[in-house]
């Protein structure tokens, strides 16, 4: 068994401010990368130039990085790096700029590499990243993982490298700002990690005990985001602060899982979905979950995680995040595309413990 969490991790409010120095002393000039508007809205973007401007040192800013954020982005934002002659980079957002300014650290550090070796395997320096997340779902802030959407194959896949920030920065007040589709987007994603790292491959007793500290900090919530759901108004009139602290302290629980373990079948059936119908990456993921623990052959596993979350069984689990997420339509020329796919990709397969096939496959579809 083997346990490595190497990122060095701050949770609380005001958390950016109260650790500018552990920031600033990761290099003399950062690259702050983030999307086109929420970064502004939640107050983390101006937090980081502030800690920085207390440290006196100087910064640069990237902020066209999109939702499942493409190769092409990354290398817009690797020239302005090189150009200011930056030595850190530090992701303001959701999973998107948080990926992409892992991928961007990269690629500043090779500067007379081009693209290609993103998804070479090779040995490659990085420069360190620090993370700011501002969704409660992917937990990129603590894992290795940077998903790129790559256009030429119509669909998105982690780079090679395992980038793991040297600082993640916590603070649930920047949840605040999100619509009710994001928020709950977001933590069905954060779901997906924990069930998708317990019933891995990979786990073992060691780093399954994120997904159950996760499962069960999600089980004291569960309710609460339904009502917001059934309520329909913005999240925060609806959830409280402790609420919000939960949600973050879930989403960085279950990237430590997934950091141990990588993801599963349901990840991998969801990247075409986003690609081709603009699903969200939490919905879309979601939308695997119940056909992977009905079909999942380790029963006794699967009434663990259920039992973990408070459901009775695979038909509660369904029903509620039925409500929670909705149904999304598949073609069946999509579905059969994702599942081809998926059947060959031994990367994804090797992370489910059994024998899987097609025929089981196409039933993950609702
Ligand atoms: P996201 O794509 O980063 O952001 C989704 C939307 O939410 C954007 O419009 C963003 O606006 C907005 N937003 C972000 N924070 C907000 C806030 N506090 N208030 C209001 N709006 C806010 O969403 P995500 O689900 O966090 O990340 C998804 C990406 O992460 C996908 O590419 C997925 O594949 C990847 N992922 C990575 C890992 C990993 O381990 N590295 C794991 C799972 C998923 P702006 O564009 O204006 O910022
Ligand atoms: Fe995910």
């Amino acid at each position: 068994m083997q346990i490595y969490m190497p990122t060095n991790v701050y949770s609380e409010n005001n958390c950016v401010m109260n650790h500018s120095k552990e920031l600033a002393v990761l290099g003399s000039k950062a690259l702050l990368v983030t999307g086109r508007h929420s970064s502004q809205a939640n107050g983390s973007l101006e937090d980081v130039k502030h800690a920085l401007q207390e440290e006196g040192t100087a910064y640069v800013i990237f902020d066209k990085i999109e939702e499942n954020p493409s190769i092409e982005t990354v290398m817009q934002a690797r020239e302005l790096g090189i150009q200011e002659n930056v030595d850190f980079v530090v992701g303001i957002g959701g999973g998107s700029p948080m990926d992409a300014a892992k991928a961007i650290a990269l690629m500043i550090a090779n500067p007379r590499e081009d693209e290609r070796i993103l998804y070479e395997a090779c040995e490659l320096g990085c420069l360190p990243v620090a993370e700011v997340p501002t969704t409660a779902g992917t937990g990129s802030e603590v894992t290795p993982y940077a998903i790129l959407t790559i256009h030429a194959r119509r669909t998105k896949q982690s780079i090679s490298h395992r980038i793991y920030p040297a600082l993640a920065l916590i603070d649930s007040r920047y949840l605040k700002t999100e619509s009710l589709n994001t928020l709950i987007n977001t933590t069905v994603d954060a779901l997906a990690h924990l069930i998708e790292s317990y019933l891995n491959t990979n786990a073992n007793s060691y780093n399954r005990m994120y997904s159950e500290k996760g499962l069960r900090l999600f089980a004291e919530i569960k309710d609460d985001l339904l009502q917001c759901r059934r309520f329909g108004g913005e999240p925060k009139q609806t959830l409280s602060d402790d609420v919000f602290d939960q949600l973050m302290q879930m989403s960085a629980t279950a990237g430590m899982a997934i950091t141990h373990t990588s993801t599963s079948l349901p990840h991998g059936l969801s990247y075409p979905v986003t690609y081709e119908m603009g699903v969200p990456h939490g919905k879309a993921v979601g939308i695997f979950l119940p056909g992977f623990l009905k079909f999942y052959q380790g029963k006794e596993d699967v009434r663990l995680a259920l039992g973990q979350m408070c459901f009775a069984g695979v038909q509660d689990f369904t029903e509620y995040l039925d409500e929670l997420l909705g149904k999304v339509e598949i073609s069946d020329d999509l579905w059969k595309k994702d599942v081809e796919m998926i059947m060959g990709n031994q990367a994804k397969l090797k992370n489910y413990p059994f024998a899987m096939d097609e025929e089981t496959l196409y039933k993950f579809r609702r």
